[in-house]
């Protein structure tokens, strides 16, 4: 029989899980609390649990956590750990502390198949999809080893951002739970306006998320004409605006939140330009006759060299900024944070991939190599 991994399950995976054990569902419910608030890995330590039970979970189950490989701390409180997830794997969390909320940056998979040409998870390619388990696990490690070096009995993170490696919406089936877990009270008991999901446009899957798990929506825009979009997000040539836009729309019924945030990567000279912003207030103003409920996050591009693009010119994000929020849509511009440790960060998949070096020689290489996405990560915490 093989072992299974307890943080594959939600709530009511587990108690599937427990009954075929013959045990009852508050049961389950007793040890996710144990698994999920209190980051317990050991059975034995579960002491309202009877001890028979302890011992057929011995014999069939586990509380397995994922490797770290490395952990960076920046002078400004930003962590970034990387997680070994096997076969030469690895994948990045990210944790931004600020004074009210701690927001922490999932990766969903290792690589990325949607090839985004700004994104240099995109440039590296597909590995493979995480599982439930190796998703939930950067939140239970964060939480838990957060809670011990802050010397906290409650919560530290609060807010959890799918924005690191991968497309979340191209990992459907394991998201879920592992988002449901989240949300459940007798998990991390996050509220669903601070769980967000962002994705570069899966149409199908917003459309299921909505009824599934609505959370709060990110979506990565970059550009206002498909023609540009297409370029920059080939998957735009599936799912193209105005799809898009009306994917949107009836996201917004289901969501927790009255808007969607989409996100747009400032490169210089590309999309930038006051054309593109007057394009852009055109589209999300008139969609459809009633535009659809959003609010902006501009981010400026954190470059690298194969991608052959620039950064925006501050001049050039402020004045964008400027009239999206003269049209009357909020707008900010994501700060960096963890600047002095973005080093370690995003960048990892390709890297990794390569895997003819052991995992730690690879970490120490990316702390020289691994630039860009960090700042992403890092940066997008203005999100609730
Ligand atoms: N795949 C999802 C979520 C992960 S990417 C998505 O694309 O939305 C999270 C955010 O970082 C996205 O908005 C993405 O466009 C942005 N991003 C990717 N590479 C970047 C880079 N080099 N500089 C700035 N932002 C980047
Ligand atoms: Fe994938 Fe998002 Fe990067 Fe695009 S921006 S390649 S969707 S991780």
């Amino acid at each position: 029989m093989t072992t299974a991994n307890l943080l594959d399950f939600d709530l009511d995976g587990l108690a599937a899980f427990c009954e075929q054990l013959g045990e009852k569902r508050f049961r389950a419910t007793q040890l996710f609390r144990w698994i999920h608030q209190r980051g317990a890995s050991d059975f034995d330590q579960m002491s309202d649990l009877a001890k028979s039970l302890r011992q057929k979970l011995k014999g069939c189950a586990e509380v397995r956590a994922l490797t770290v490989l490395t952990e960076h701390v920046s002078a400004d409180g930003t962590i970034k750990w990387l997680f070994d997830v096997g076969d030469g794997n690895a994948v990045e969390t990210v944790f931004i502390p600020e004074d009210d909320r701690g927001t922490l940056c999932v990766s969903s998979q290792a690589g990325c198949a949607v090839g985004c040409r700004f994104c240099s998870t995109g440039h590296q390619g597909f590995a493979r999809n995480l599982k439930t388990s190796e998703i939930l696990a950067q939140l239970w490690y964060a939480e838990h080893l957060l809670r011990r070096k802050f010397g906290r009995d409650e919560r530290v993170i609060s807010n959890v951002v799918m924005m690191g490696m991968g497309e979340p919406l191209q990992n459907y089936n394991a998201l879920v739970p592992a988002l449901r877990a989240m949300l459940d009270d007798h998990g991390y008991g996050l509220s669903r306006r601070r769980v967000t999901v962002s994705t570069s446009g899966v149409v199908p899957m917003m459309d299921r998320l909505a009824l599934d798990c609505p959370v709060a929506m990110a979506v990565s825009l970059h550009a206002p004409t498909d023609e540009l979009r297409s370029h920059l997000v080939p998957l735009n040539r599936k799912y193209p605006i105005a799809e898009l836009l009306d994917a949107c729309l009836r996201y917004l019924e289901h969501a927790p939140r009255d808007f969607i945030t989409f996100e747009y990567c400032m490169l210089d000279g590309v999309n930038d330009q006051p054309e593109h912003a007057r394009q852009l207030i055109e589209w999300v103003q008139r969609h459809r006759g009633t535009g659809v409920p959003c609010k902006f996050n501009l981010i400026p591009f954190n470059p690298f060299p194969a991608s052959g693009l620039l950064r925006s010119s501050n001049a050039a994000v402020q004045a964008f900024a400027a009239l999206l929020s003269a049209a009357g849509i909020v707008t900010t511009v994501r700060k960096t944070r963890g600047d002095d440790i973005d080093a370690a960060c995003g960048q990892l998949a390709g890297d990794v991939r390569d895997r003819t070096n052991a995992a730690t020689r690879m970490a120490q290489k990316r702390v020289i190599e691994l630039k860009p996405v960090s700042s992403r990560a890092a940066a997008l915490s203005t999100g609730a």
